[in-house]
């Protein structure tokens, strides 16, 4: 018989997630008989240290993975059997497959930020990157980046400790690259100097608005990437791309964690472009 796939997305306040429709739409493409449900902890009262519990139930009622967002991506390190080596490293896991061996735990956010920056930024310079904002997506973003051989990363976020965090972790595995913590009043000049910038704070969304820097420090020849993909079209992204600059919106990274997490759930090989029209529809 057929298999039957049942997959799940666990956080909170994801109602309105386009994740279950570029699922089941690609799937149902590929052929497979697959169904996505939204676990919302507010719906359920549940906190995210929950996140073991329902996990245990979902394996129970046949559930073959789930997809973890916020805000349970770190509590979830300590819940799994077993972690994909890179999930581990950048200390984030927003997958969970249900093995034999019990629960496998992968980061797909990173593929999809790095495949981004691939078919979005092609042939632009890596010398010099500035990354603003260093939680749950500027840990993906940090890690594609090395993973990527980017010369030099300077990391700022408003929280200082956070900044540290992620250039301690980043260094066990990135000795390659130079990895430096920006203060405030070094950032105006490290963005003046960088070849590019990726936006990893939720600023630009409709209950975040407003801009994290300022476009107009950087070199004219400067990239600009944006993690934030509602809208699609942030402020950030539309000013540095009249402004002239190479742009990659963050609907590359959405599309491409979902892309990687189907195919790690499935083994089949979805259409990446296929999803990218279809998200780009919705
Ligand atoms: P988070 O709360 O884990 O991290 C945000 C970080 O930004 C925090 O460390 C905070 O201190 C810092 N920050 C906030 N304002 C700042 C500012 N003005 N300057 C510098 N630092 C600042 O949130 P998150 O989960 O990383 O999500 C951030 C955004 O990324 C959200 O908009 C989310 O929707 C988006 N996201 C996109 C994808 C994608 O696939 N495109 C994936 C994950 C998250």
């Amino acid at each position: 018989p057929e298999r039957r796939y049942l997959v799940g997305l666990i956080g909170a306040g994801i109602t309105q997630s386009f994740t279950p429709l570029l699922h089941e739409v690609e799937a149902a493409a590929l052929g497979l008989d697959y169904e996505y449900r939204i676990i919302d902890l507010i719906d359920l009262g549940k906190q995210a240290e929950d996140v073991g519990e329902l996990l245990a139930d979902a394996r129970r009622t046949g559930f073959s993975a789930m997809n973890i967002t916020h805000p349970c991506k770190q509590v979830v390190l300590d819940v799994v059997d077993r972690l994909d080596p890179r999930a581990e490293h950048l200390g984030a896991v927003n997958l969970v497959v249900f093995e034999d061996e019990g629960l496998v735990g992968y980061n797909t956010d990173w593929m999809g930020f790095r495949d981004g920056l691939i078919a979005g930024l092609s042939g632009v310079s890596f010398d010099r990157v500035v990354q603003i904002g260093c939680g749950g997506a500027g840990a993906a973003t940090a890690y594609a980046l090395l993973s990527s051989g980017v010369g030099r990363l300077d990391l700022f976020d408003v929280d200082p400790a956070r900044a540290a965090d992620l250039a301690r972790r980043m260094g066990q595995h990135f000795s390659g690259s130079t990895i430096a913590i920006v203060g405030r009043d070094e950032l105006t000049e490290m963005i003046a100097n960088a070849s590019g910038v990726v936006h990893a704070t939720p600023m630009g969304m409709k209950h975040h608005p407003g801009l994290a820097f300022d476009v107009e420090l950087l070199r004219a020849d400067a990239w600009v990437s944006d993690v934030v993909y509602r809208p699609l079209e942030t402020e950030l992204i539309r000013l540095a791309r009249n402004a002239g600059h190479p742009v990659l919106d963050g609907g590359r990274m959405a599309v491409g964690q979902a892309y990687a997490s189907l195919q790690i759930i499935t083994g089949e090989e979805p259409d990446r472009e296929r999803m990218e029209e279809h998200f780009r529809s919705l």
